[in-house]
């Protein structure tokens, strides 16, 4: 079999969502909100299922799609894209990502990755052949170290991989910093590849500002957004890849053969929801902050040191500073195993060891689930400490 596959563990999402349902645990781990999105968008799947075709979209997405796409970030972010040409629709940004990765890299080619770091990036590089260089962002601020971002460019780069707002760590790459990237980027011909997923999900009036809006980087950019997240129906897997006409061509073949479409009804689903006005993003933004701040508020009573979280679902907490002698993995573990709470710890975000021990924390969830998981967190924290 494939040795990097067959290496490979089971993604620590479905590991901790799959105890959390064999246990019934309290499940602050994988990254889904509690609650659906708006009932509208599933009127509009559900109309969209029984009045219109259910065969075979065109392979790079329903035109209504691809517009709403472009459309929609024209109003939110000032890109100009040319949705008959710049804009794919992919089965999840997961498979946007992988697309962008494969069209990019040819074997030996080099890739930066930014540690902490989403679980898929690496085993997509390498599977396509790259070699991964890494930049670790380091708490509490989780900026881009400049010397560090240099010296992982070489001659062999041929891509950087970001993420921003960024799972786990929560914060955003600042304008500053993405001038940084992109000044290297510009000055060595590499790609950036930005899974922007979490652009909707800020906080404390942050905005998320696109790689594809920084000077020089229009043409050398893979903007990936997720309709999942924006909606609040990550089981939806609609994904959003933008880039040049010259980068699309490529990453649509790439596209072709890893799923072809993405089905049609739900396609129609998200371009609806696309149309949304600001008032529906406000409102989701102030909801999750508002879960964050009850969660932030409950574990730091419980005696539990809080990272701060300017994006994204979620909040992490570093175990030492709590108290917590445990590594996150085996205190995870435990949480759920013994006392029927699931997170997710940081381990899997990092190549080699990361720089303290932390756990991740969802907070997409109701007050109620929100309120027993820190009772049950408190609990493993008095036990396991
Ligand atoms: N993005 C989700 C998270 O970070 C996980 C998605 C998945 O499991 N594929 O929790």
């Amino acid at each position: 079999m494939n040795r990097l596959y067959a290496g490979l563990p089971r993604t620590i999402f479905d590991v901790m969502s799959g105890l959390a349902r064999e246990l019934s645990a309290v499940n602050l781990g994988q990254g889904f909100p509690e609650e659906d999105g708006p009932a509208d968008l599933k009127e509009a799947v559900a109309r969209a299922t029984l009045e219109h075709s259910n065969q075979y979209p065109p392979m790079m997405g329903l035109p209504a799609l691809r517009e709403a796409v472009a459309e929609h970030y024209r109003r939110f972010q000032g890109v100009d894209l040319d949705w008959a040409r710049e804009v794919t629709i992919t089965s999840g940004a997961t498979e946007a990502i992988a697309a962008a990765i494969l069209a990019t890299l040819n074997p030996g080619d080099e890739a930066i990755l930014v540690e902490p770091m989403y679980d898929a990036y690496r085993p997509l590089v390498e599977r396509a052949g790259g070699v991964a260089r890494y930049v670790r962002l380091s708490p509490p601020d989780w900026r881009i170290p400049r010397d560090a971002l240099k010296a992982a460019f070489s001659e062999k780069t041929r891509a950087i991989v970001l993420n921003s707002p960024v799972n786990p760590s929560a914060s955003l790459l600042v304008r500053a910093d993405l001038e940084a990237i992109a000044e290297e980027c510009i000055a060595r011909n590499v790609i950036a590849i930005c899974d922007e997923v979490w652009e909707h999900v800020t906080f404390d009036g942050g905005r998320h500002v696109s790689m594809l809006a920084i000077p020089g980087m229009r043409e050398r950019t893979f903007k990936i957004g997720s309709a999942g997240k924006m909606f609040s129906m990550t089981g939806w897997k609609v994904g959003f890849l933008c880039a040049a006409p010259a980068l699309t061509e490529v990453a649509a073949k790439a596209h072709q053969f890893l799923t072809f479409t993405t089905p049609p009804n739900l396609q129609m689903g998200a371009a609806y929801g696309l149309k949304k006005g600001e008032d529906y993003f406000v409102a989701m933004r102030a909801g999750f902050q508002r879960s964050r701040d009850r969660l932030a508020q409950a574990l730091t009573q419980a005696g539990f040191a809080v990272l701060p979280c300017a994006g994204t679902y979620f909040l992490n907490i570093d175990l030492a500073r709590s108290g917590i002698a445990l590594d996150a993995e085996d205190f995870a573990l435990r949480a759920v195993k013994e006392h029927g709470v699931a997170s997710i710890p940081l381990t899997p975000f990092y190549a080699g060891a990361p720089p303290a021990q932390m756990l991740r924390l969802c907070f997409a969830k109701r007050d109620e689930t929100l309120d027993r998981g820190v009772e049950r967190l408190a609990a493993a924290r008095r036990t396991l400490a």
